[in-house]
């Protein structure tokens, strides 16, 4: 029966991968997959995960499972986290995922539970796990204009003239920060406008949080999701903890339900623990409790905020230098907004040949809608990617 499935597309990340190990060039650079890199292209275990885990092994006296949403410890640092007081506990129904994708597609599941024929409206572009999510369980999905090549900001405009078009029932997905694979974000006065248009026409916002604290900051990262999280009627939000912990394998999400009608919290969770058993049952516990350590813990919460920080000015010292040396080569302040981004991502706006010529002429390898890994680069190949970047003709 096996030969009746048709073959699934391969994975251009993980194609562009294989590529780049391949390629023999000493100097090639690698901007594709999107982990986390240090100056030296590792992706560190971070200090405080570390000194959790060996607490951990001391600790922990059973693999028993745990509840079906998981530990409740990790549901309430998260939770801190990610909404502050923004809203009240009571209010939050929350499940642990497998990592942040988890949670993706338990929001659509339960949004599809909610409305049979849900669209989810999603931007142009967007981390493209979202479309083939949706396509795979037979979602209608709309995209709403987002990015602008010209400027490599938003399209603000055109986003709230599409977004106007959602209504009761549908779900808007947006990214909480540092939009993947743009890098392109709404100011505070956009998010505002934009809650303002999901309260008129009734459309669910639902928030996907993959890098809180790769932005601005742990608290400027999590503004626009406590700001919408407290201003609707409800919303969910899928946040990861593979990024700002550095877990990407252990597969550690939260899901969470928000409402401001705390009534509906009981029906929510029972909602949240029912997709869980169906699809996985228990959701992975160890990098989950590595979380609740180091949020719980003083001394272990400054030690990661302070490797944090560090990854984070990190990028945007190199995002300044990439912008500067573009500046310098190009004699134009076309590339400023690459300085203007945050998060990991930048797209440069380069066509697909572009791409190819960067690829194939200078051994650079990014993504073919030209998404950059900023945190692929270090001080001595942003020189290098600027030149290759001009000399492409972009
Ligand atoms: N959403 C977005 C936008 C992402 O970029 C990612 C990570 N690539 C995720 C969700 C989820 O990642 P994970 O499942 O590894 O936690």
């Amino acid at each position: 029966m096996f030969e009746t499935i048709k073959e699934q597309p391969a994975d251009k990340i993980l194609m562009l991968m294989q590529a780049f190990r391949e390629d023999p060039r000493e100097d090639k650079i690698d901007l594709g997959v999107g982990v986390y890199k240090d100056a030296d292209g590792n992706t560190p275990i971070m200090r405080a995960i570390k000194a959790a885990e060996k607490q951990l092994w001391e600790d922990e006296q059973t693999k028993a499972y745990t509840g079906l949403a998981g530990d409740p410890g990790f549901a309430d640092v998260m939770v801190a986290l990610v909404l502050g007081d923004a809203v009240a506990r009571e209010n939050v129904a929350a499940a642990a995922t497998p990592g942040g994708t988890g949670a993706v597609r338990q929001a659509f599941d339960m949004a599809r539970m909610a409305n049979p024929n849900v669209r989810v409206f999603v931007s142009d572009p967007t981390w493209p796990n979202h479309l083939s999510i949706l396509k795979h369980m037979g979602i209608e999905t709309v995209m709403y204009r987002y990015f602008d090549n010209e400027s490599g900001g938003v399209n603000f405009d055109g986003m709230m003239a599409d977004l106007a078009q959602a209504g009761k029932g549908d779900i808007v997905l947006v990214h909480g920060c540092c939009h993947n694979p743009t890098g392109a974000n709404l100011n505070a006065t956009e998010w505002k406008a934009l809650i303002d248009l999901l309260n008129k026409t009734g459309a669910t916002p639902m928030i996907d949080l993959a890098y809180q604290g790769f932005g601005d900051g742990l608290d400027a990262d999590a503004q626009a999701v406590r700001m919408v999280a407290s201003s609707v009627p409800e919303c969910l939000i899928a946040a990861s903890c593979s990024k700002n912990f550095g877990i990407y394998r252990e597969r550690t999400g939260l899901l969470m339900a928000v409402a401001q009608d705390g009534g509906a919290k009981k029906l929510n969770q029972g909602t949240l623990n029912y997709l869980n058993r169906q699809n996985f049952s228990f959701p992975p516990d160890h990098g989950a409790r590595l979380v609740t350590y180091v949020l719980s813990d003083d001394a272990l919460k400054a030690e990661w905020q302070a490797e944090l920080e560090e990854m984070r000015t990190g990028m945007l010292a190199l995002r300044e230098q990439l912008a500067g040396e573009l500046q310098r080569l190009s004699g134009s302040d076309r590339f400023g907004f690459l300085a203007q981004h945050r998060g990991m991502f930048s797209r440069l706006g380069a066509t697909p040949e572009q791409v190819e010529t960067l690829r194939r002429d200078h051994g650079v390898y990014m993504v073919g809608d030209s998404r950059m890994n900023i945190a692929g680069l270090n001080a001595k190949t942003v020189p290098l990617l600027a030149e290759a970047i001009v000399k492409s003709g972009v």
